[in-house]
C-alpha cells in the first residue's frame, strides 16, 4: 500500500470527529505565520491566527507561544488558502504540519509528542484496518514523502520543548504545571507574549 491523497480537502477544513470528539487543528510556527501573512497580503486574502500551544511563565508573567493555528474562513469553514477548484494554493510552501499530513504529532503530555496518523483523513478512513496493523517501517514505506516531514516536525517540536526546559533549568522562566483554568484564562488576557523559536532545519 502507498499513500495517495484523494484530494477531498477534508484536512483543510475544520472537521469535528463525531465519535472521537476530536477537532482538527492546523498548527503553525511563528515564522510560518509571518510567511503566510506576507503571502496573504500580496493576494489580498484575510488571514488570521490564534495562539495554540502556549506555556505560562509565572515568574515573568509572560505567555510563551510555541504554535498558532489558522482561523478558518467564516463562510466556508476552511483554510483561507484553500479553494474548491484548485485545493491548496500554497502547495509548495505550505506549513510543515500540512506537508506531514495525514501524519501528525500527538501530545503524550505537556512537553512530549509522538508521531501518529490523523484518523480523519479520508485515505486513513478507507485503509484503517491495514494501517492499524502497520509497524513503523511499514508506515515509512506507505508515507514515503510525509514520514520524513513528520520526523522534521517532531524534531522541531522536541527542540522547542528542550529550549523551554533549558530556560527553566537556567531559572530564567518558571512554567507552571499546576494552574486553574480561571487563572490560566486571566493570564492569557493580561500577560505579554513571547514567541519561542529555534533555528532553521534542513529539509
Ligand atoms: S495551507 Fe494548504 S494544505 Fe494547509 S490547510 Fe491551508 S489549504 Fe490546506
Ligand atoms: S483528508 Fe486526506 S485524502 Fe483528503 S485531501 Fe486531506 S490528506 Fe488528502
Amino acid at each position: 500500500m502507498k499513500y495517495i491523497c484523494q484530494k477531498c480537502g477534508t484536512c483543510c477544513h475544520e472537521v469535528e470527529g463525531k465519535e472521537l470528539g476530536y477537532i482538527k487543528r492546523i498548527p503553525l510556527y511563528p515564522e510560518e505565520v509571518d510567511r503566510l501573512i506576507n503571502i496573504a497580503k500580496e493576494r489580498e486574502i484575510t488571514f488570521r491566527v490564534i495562539e495554540d500551544l502556549v506555556f505560562p511563565d509565572i515568574d515573568n508573567k509572560k505567555i510563551y507561544v510555541v504554535t498558532y493555528r489558522i482561523l478558518l474562513d467564516n463562510e466556508n469553514q476552511c483554510c483561507p488558502f484553500y479553494s474548491n477548484d484548485k485545493g491548496c494554493s500554497i502547495q509548495n510552501i505550505k506549513p510543515l504540519a500540512c506537508q506531514a499530513y495525514p501524519l501528525a504529532l500527538k501530545h503524550i503530555d505537556a512537553f512530549n509528542f509522538q508521531i501518529s496518523i490523523d484518523p480523519l483523513c479520508n485515505f486513513v478512513v478507507d485503509e484503517y484496518e491495514d494501517l492499524k496493523k502497520s509497524d513503523l517501517e511499514k508506515l515509512k514505506e506507505i508515507f514515503v514523502y510525509e514520514y520524513p516531514k513528520a520526523e522534521k516536525f517532531y524534531r522541531k517540536n522536541k527542540k522547542l520543548m528542550f529550549k523551554i526546559r533549558q530556560l527553566e533549568f537556567e531559572k530564567k522562566i518558571k512554567i507552571t504545571r499546576d494552574i486553574s483554568i480561571d487563572d490560566f484564562n486571566k493570564a492569557l488576557k493580561e500577560w505579554d507574549r513571547k514567541e519561542i523559536k529555534v533555528g532553521k532545519e534542513k529539509s
